[in-house]
């Protein structure tokens, strides 16, 4: 069976890419005439069998959305005897009977569009990302994606990590420092939510200050950027007060858009100890690649 793929339709450059799977010699000499300049190894062999069996086709996106919820539909997909397709989520909801015309007998897997959901292609809607991914992992790629979409925690400015991080030194420089990982550095805590870092890959990352927590300032860091698979960080802040001496080292979490939300897990300082609008931070960020 042919494999469909889909295009979004928005990448030229992608979109000139999959044409170039459909694309077959005019004749099978000027095949020939190919191979026989350079050899083809087994393995380019393969590939162009591969891409030779798919074919390229344009649908309407909800075509693929469940007529219940109209949420994308993936495998296991039920389908009434009047054609309704619906997710497995509406089909347990509903126990068993079709949301759309209430029939309750006959409700079958529908085996087909699974095998076809399975087997499409999707580019990744980011813009500037030319990668083609299977439609079942296009929302955990598109997620990691280092062209997802980020935040700016001051303005309503969205982009990708670069342009965020571009963005930030442009437009917000008196309130954003560059720094390197590894190295400490210190900062000053008065009244602001968070303190904002520039690393050198381009990743923003907050100090956050959370003013309500009982008896004293909690403070965390977290780095606004996609969650890409091969990238995790660790830091440490330590708040040192005339000898008294708070330390904490963590793991951070990455989100691309900061929503006021603090983590469950920061270093607590008493206000007894530290006023809470005066605080001498140290912070050392460490990356950590997930698969090392
Ligand atoms: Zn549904
Ligand atoms: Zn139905
Ligand atoms: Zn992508
Ligand atoms: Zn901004």
């Amino acid at each position: 069976m042919a494999s469909p793929a889909i295009d979004n339709g928005d990448k030229s450059d992608s979109a000139k890419k999959k044409k170039k799977v459909t694309e077959t010699p005019k004749n099978a000499n000027q095949e020939s005439m190919m191979k026989s300049k350079e050899p083809v190894s087994e393995e380019v062999e393969e590939e162009e069998e591969e891409l030779s069996r798919r074919i390229l086709v344009r649908i309407e996106a909800d075509v693929l959305n469940c007529s219940s919820c109209y949420e994308a539909l993936f495998p296991p997909i039920y389908q009434c005897p009047n054609s309704h397709v619906m997710c497995s989520l509406c089909f347990v909801k509903h126990t068993g009977k079709c949301p759309s015309c209430s029939e309750i007998n006959r409700l079958t897997q529908c085996l087909a569009l699974e095998r076809i959901i399975e087997s499409m292609e999707i580019s990744c809607s980011n813009a500037g990302c030319d990668e083609t991914v299977s439609y079942l992992y296009r929302a955990s790629h598109q997620e990691s994606c280092i062209y997802a979409q980020c935040f700016c925690p001051f303005c309503s400015f969205q982009g990708c990590m670069t342009s965020l991080a571009q963005h930030v030194a442009d437009i917000h420089k008196r309130s954003a420092a560059k720094f390197s990982y590894e190295s400490s550095f210190q900062t000053f805590v008065y009244i602001q939510d968070f303190s904002l870092f520039i690393s050198p890959d381009n990743r923003l990352f907050l100090l956050l200050i959370n003013r309500d927590v009982a008896g004293g300032t909690g403070l965390s860091v977290i780095s606004i950027c996609p969650t890409a698979e091969d990238f995790e960080f660790t830091y440490d802040l330590s708040v040192d007060n005339n000898g008294t001496y708070f330390k904490m080292t963590s793991g951070g979490e990455m989100i691309r858009q900061w929503t006021c939300v603090h983590p469950k897990t920061f270093l607590f300082v008493p206000d007894v100890v530290c006023h809470p609008r005066k605080i001498f931070v140290c912070v050392t960020i460490r990356k950590s690649n997930r698969h090392t």
